[in-house]
């Protein structure tokens, strides 16, 4: 497995497939690999974490870093290529992805899927990909970089992943570990809401009055083209934690 530093570096191939990640990776980033894997003669795996596509400063500080572990979890998935930079803004950058009508997740963080839109294009032009490989536990992310690539002809097949969980229907996310035991028993609400809402008439009722006293910013059906899903956000303490469902359809 070749690590690349720099965009100079950084060779293309086709049949190449990309995972874009922030690292801290885990079980659902390995399942992005796999699938990588199995459909691609080459798989590149980034590894950046984007300031652009945080709104607070604490969060970007306090986002977790284990680059050593990191590198053995992408070779352990026969990923051919870590693109890690240390940058990948130039000096004076001035043009943004500016993506309209994100929705609930848009909505409750200004400026977030701009900071992800921007930086996948950045990571399309650079690694020329044929597919690029997302997470169903983001699903409005799969929905904005569709849209883009549409909208902006980028010859890149995106394509989604199931969201892996832990074995008690927690979704995993590098922001778990920030719970405590009693928040994370109280995370647990999240996954069982959307859960039992699946087959309600009416899913964003049946799943807000299950929460149990969770404040979520927000309940809402996002469509993927292929699937629908209900979605949510909840704050546990000082963690926000996403999540959603199948409602319809297929994920792929
Ligand atoms: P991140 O490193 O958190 O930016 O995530 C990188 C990619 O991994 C994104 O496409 C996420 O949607 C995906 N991902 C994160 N958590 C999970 C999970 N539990 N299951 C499947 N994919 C995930």
């Amino acid at each position: 497995m070749k690590v690349v530093r720099s965009i100079a570096e950084l060779e293309t191939a086709p049949g190449t497939g990309l995972v874009p990640t922030m690292g801290a990776l885990h079980e659902g980033h390995r399942a992005l690999f796999r699938a990588a894997r199995g459909e691609n003669d080459r798989v590149v795996a980034s590894l950046f974490v984007n300031p652009a596509q945080f709104e607070e400063q604490a969060d970007l500080q306090a986002y977790p870093r284990d680059e050593a572990r990191d590198l053995e979890l992408a070779e352990s998935e026969g990923v051919d290529v870590v693109f890690a930079p240390s940058e990948l803004y130039p000096q004076g950058f001035a043009t943004w992805v500016e993506p309209e009508e994100t929705g609930a997740e848009g909505e409750s963080r200004p400026g977030h899927f701009r900071g992800v839109a921007t930086v996948c294009l950045k990571l399309f032009n650079v690694v020329r990909p044929e597919r690029a490989y997302f997470g169903q536990k983001d699903a409005q992310q799969i929905a904005v970089i569709r849209r883009m690539v549409h909208d902006l002809n980028v010859p890149v097949e995106i394509r989604a992943v199931p969201t892996v969980r832990d074995a008690d229907g927690l979704a995993l996310s590098s922001r778990n570990g920030r719970l405590s035991p009693e928040e994370r028993e109280r995370a647990l609400g999240l996954p069982r809401a959307l859960e039992s809402a699946v087959g309600s008439p009416d899913p964003v009722a049946a799943a807000r009055a299950s929460l149990n006293g969770l404040a979520p910013d927000y309940v809402e059906v996002v469509d993927l083209g292929d699937a629908t899903v209900l979605a949510a956000a909840v704050r546990v303490g000082r963690t926000r934690l996403i999540d959603n469902v199948l409602l319809e359809g297929e994920i792929r």
